[in-house]
């Protein structure tokens, strides 16, 4: 009995990083256009139905985060808004935008890679998706590939330090250059 309970969970968490594989997959697309590297994908029945990754600077649109990208790529492919059955993969803790629309879609299960401490609302700042006012709730998994999913982020905010301190010396070069 306790073996088949190991061999089902080995399954169950062989499963929750295989998607949450997949998220990181369009987190990486993110980064590639030098976007905040968060990926998302939705799931039901073991089929992928939504994939989204953070587009807020290319479209100019603050609400195209991951999240809502592939709740919005679900609601079409299924024709409907009501995802009743489907899973959230999400490299990051969703903001508080996010969690509102993971309550609204009624995503049944949100798997998270790392925790944002700063803006997350599913358990840091605040816990929209298990606030019990509200008329649904959504169970939710933490730590999922913590550490690639938090990876990511610390080498894309890394490189972006890096790129403004280079061009800051650049400009100082420059008015250095000038003044003699
Ligand atoms: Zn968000």
């Amino acid at each position: 009995m306790q073996l088949n309970l190991r061999v089902d969970c080995g399954i169950i968490l062989w499963h929750m990083e295989k998607f949450m594989r997949m998220a990181l997959q369009e987190a990486q697309k993110a980064r590639d256009i030098g976007e905040v590297p968060v990926g998302a994908i939705v799931v039901k029945d073991g089929v992928v139905v939504g994939h989204g990754y953070n587009k807020t600077e290319t479209l100019k649109d603050p609400t195209a985060h991951a999240e809502m990208e592939a709740i919005r790529m679900a609601s079409a492919t299924l024709g409907g808004w009501r995802l009743i059955g489907c899973d959230l993969y999400v490299t990051c803790e969703p903001c508080s935008m996010c969690a509102g629309a993971i309550v609204w879609s009624r995503i049944n299960n949100l798997y998270i890679g790392t925790m944002d401490p700063k803006a997350g609302a599913c358990g840091s700042v605040f816990n929209i998706v298990q606030e019990e006012k509200l008329n649904h709730n959504v169970n939710i998994e933490y730590g999922i590939l913590q550490e690639e999913c938090s990876q990511i982020l610390k080498d894309f905010f890394k490189n972006l330090r890096r790129t403004k301190e280079q061009k800051l010396e650049d400009t100082q070069n420059w008015r250095e250059s000038v003044r003699f």
